[in-house]
């Protein structure tokens, strides 16, 4: 390895491991030093909320990477420290620890933090999901019988409650809006959500707001707006998170909604770059509208395009934007953006299962999103994908009956 200033990426999450495995994949030969301030190599996140809370056997983290992928391709990682300031002038990065280090470019990962209840009593049967430790320590409270409190209808907090309730825990999810999953997912896959939870014997309390929320040595007592009071065992609060964007804001970085990117991962400031949950970035698909997305592959994506333009690429982000959540024996898949649709189409899979198609003001198919048991919706998910980004106009009887989807893209030239 020469010796030749390299590129440190902070915040060795999903985003940030991604970029170092893809810089050697691209034959970058300098130094790579991937910082982050959990003790730990980086991990999967997704399983936090699912197998580590479901599995009968002790769980371990999911690593993304190991020592010896590490050693094998000379990325440095220094775990348990973390960047706390940036001298962007003299290109130095100043560590929790003291050191100091010298970059050629910066790669910023750094993710996203849940947003804090206010108000609420410190107490450690008040809990929060963003880690491998935060998932150990919720796993320890769930046994059958105990009583989960769930606050926040988003996707923590009903991953939480269909893995609690399936350990044989009873739970209460409490959601202040009228329905869950009100940002980003249409109603009729949220009824099918809430439907299949009830059905598991979840309770659901929507259009409840909490008034007061007190906790002793054995349980939390939560107040609603309704006069109802809840007692569990243990709550956990899952109601959004916010980008990490302290150590670029301290730096004179611009922020928006996020470390503010352009559309090949440029901040505001000479070779920094920002990437993942932690960013908002224009994406050309949509006009240029600014997105910040807080989902795996988007991490991995915007991984491997800021390593490949840390090299001088000059790529622009151009993937669809897609997530998963699984919640029982469902599964609900969305690519594209729904709220960009006007109209929708809807197709009926069987057993539970359905697809929406969404269609802008030009019919133009912009975001699917599908739920039903197992891998139901995965293949139609997939394709509708490839028909959002060829910008295809489809025929509505085409995406309303069995036609297939992949009949539909244009033909190779
Ligand atoms: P992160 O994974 O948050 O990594 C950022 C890292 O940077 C963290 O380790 C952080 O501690 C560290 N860091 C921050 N600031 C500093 C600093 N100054 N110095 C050093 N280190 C720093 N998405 C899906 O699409 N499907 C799913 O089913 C799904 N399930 C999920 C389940 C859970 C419980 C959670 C929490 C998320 C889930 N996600 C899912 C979302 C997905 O995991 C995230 O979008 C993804 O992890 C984002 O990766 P990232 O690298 O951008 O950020
Ligand atoms: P989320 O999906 O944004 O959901 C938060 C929910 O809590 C929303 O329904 C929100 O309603 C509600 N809420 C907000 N403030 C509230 C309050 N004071 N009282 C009660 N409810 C309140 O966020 P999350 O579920 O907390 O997830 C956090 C992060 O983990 C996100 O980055 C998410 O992407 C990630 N994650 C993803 C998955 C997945 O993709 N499968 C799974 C788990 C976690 P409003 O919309 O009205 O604010």
């Amino acid at each position: 390895m020469s010796g030749e200033t390299g590129i440190i990426i902070v915040g060795a999450g999903e985003c940030g491991a991604r970029a170092a495995l893809s810089l050697r994949e691209n034959g970058y030969r300098h130094s790579i030093t991937l910082i982050g301030d959990e003790a730990h190599l980086p991990y999967e996140r997704p399983p936090l909320s699912k197998q580590v809370l479901l599995d009968e056997a002790e769980p371990k983290a999911s690593a993304v990477l190991d020592d010896a992928v590490l050693g094998a391709q000379a990325i440095g990682h220094i775990g348990g420290v973390s960047a706390d300031a940036i001298d962007t002038s003299g290109k130095r990065l100043i560590l929790s620890d003291g050191r100091t280090l010298p970059y050629g470019k910066l790669l910023l990962t750094t993710g996203a933090t849940p947003r804090r209840l206010p108000n609420a009593p410190a107490s450690g049967r008040i809990l929060y999901l963003r880690t491998i430790d935060d998932a150990l320590a919720l796993r320890s409270f769930i046994h059958a019988g105990m009583h989960v409190g769930v606050l926040g209808g988003g996707f923590i907090g009903l991953e939480v409650a269909a893995s609690a309730h399936s350990r044989g825990a009873r739970v209460t999810i409490i959601e202040s809006q009228e329905r869950i999953l009100k940002r980003g997912v249409p109603e009729p896959v949220a009824e099918t959500i809430a439907a299949l939870h009830q059905r598991n014997g979840v309770a659901l309390k929507c259009g409840a707001t909490v008034l007061a929320i007190e906790a002793d040595e054995q349980r939390v007592g939560i107040s609603l707006s309704d006069g109802d009071v809840i007692l569990a065992d243990v709550l956990v609060v899952g109601i959004g998170a916010q980008p990490r964007t302290e150590l670029a804001a301290q730096a004179g970085i611009a922020i928006d909604n996020g470390i503010s990117v352009n559309e090949c991962m440029e901040t505001s400031v000479a070779d920094i770059y920002a990437a993942g949950d932690c960013c908002s970035f224009p994406h050309s698909l949509y006009g240029g509208r600014r997105l910040r997305l807080e989902a795996w592959r988007n991490a991995q994506d915007q991984g491997i395009l800021a390593a490949a333009n840390l090299m001088g690429a000059a790529r622009s982000y151009e993937a669809i934007p897609y997530f998963w959540s699984d919640q029982f024996d469902h599964t609900l898949q969305i690519a594209g953006l729904v709220d960009e649709g006007r109209t929708t189409v809807r197709r009926d899979l069987g057993d539970d299962a359905f697809i929406l198609f969404h269609l802008d003001a030009d019919q133009r198919l912009v975001a699917a999103s599908g739920v039903g048991p197992g891998n139901k919706v995965a293949k139609h998910i997939k394709l509708s994908e490839m028909l959002i980004a060829k910008r295809v106009i489809p025929p509505i009887e085409a995406l309303a009956a069995d036609a297939n989807l992949k009949s539909l893209l244009p033909r190779a030239a």
